[in-house]
């Protein structure tokens, strides 16, 4: 019999979670998806609503997919989009693959292995992103079952912020003019990231959301020139 190493999540040990409504199977490589991340897909959902109808059918871009549990859950609920899910990680995009698989969705999501923009060619309507985001001195602090997903998912640099900064600085060359960008943020980080988003000049906060445990935890953003 397998020995479980201790304080190993218990969605490792049985190999899915829900997300959504939907079954999202996960493994050691991908981060396991958490309740606040449907707040990021309701505000993606909610966004969907009023710019549609359009011209051309909405092109969304969900950048660290992991187990592609948001585009997934995107996928399903507006119909005629079109989605690109990337992760730097080719074993995580393996589980995304699956999962799409599963749902019925391999045809309606492209898959890319990308360190966030370097492989992305198009333009996007929307660009979401539940990026990695704890900072380095929060590592001791964290729970031992958290220590057990990947580093990859979780590091986001010295103050947590590396990949907001990044996203932030080359969104405008993959959006489509007045597209979106919307994350989910770290607990404390919502002046921090307002800042990075203002001070670039490309962007403005369209609205921040908080969660079930009243903290900010999703930035819609909207790109003004
Ligand atoms: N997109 C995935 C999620 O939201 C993975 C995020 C990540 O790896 N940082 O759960």
């Amino acid at each position: 019999m397998k020995t479980i190493e201790p304080f190993t999540p218990i969605q490792y040990i049985i190999g899915h979670t829900e997300f959504c409504g939907f079954d999202i199977a996960v493994n050691k490589d991908v981060l396991i998806p958490r309740p606040e991340t449907e707040l990021l897909v309701q505000a993606v959902l909610d966004l969907s609503y009023t710019l549609q109808p359009t011209s051309h059918n909405l092109n969304i871009l969900d950048l660290c997919t992991g187990s592609g549990n948001i585009a997934i859950a995107l996928t399903k609920g507006i119909s005629d989009c079109r989605i690109v899910a990337s992760d730097i990680s080719q074993d995580a995009l393996e589980v995304a693959r699956s999962n799409a698989g599963r749902h019925g969705l391999s045809y309606r999501i492209e898959f890319i292995q990308s360190d966030l923009f370097l492989n992305i060619k198009d333009k996007f309507d929307i660009i979401v992103s539940n990026p990695p985001y704890i900072a380095q001195f929060e590592f001791e602090t964290l729970q031992k079952e958290v220590l057990k997903e990947p580093i990859l998912a979780l590091d986001g640099g010295e103050d947590g912020l590396d990949f907001y900064r990044k996203i932030v600085r080359s969104a405008p060359d993959h959006l489509r003019p007045g597209g979106h960008i919307l994350f989910e943020l770290g607990f404390g980080q919502a002046s921090e990231i307002q800042k990075i988003i203002e001070a670039g000049g490309h962007f403005k906060i369209a609205e921040i959301r908080k969660d079930f445990n009243d903290i900010d935890r999703v930035v819609i953003t909207k790109w003004i020139n």
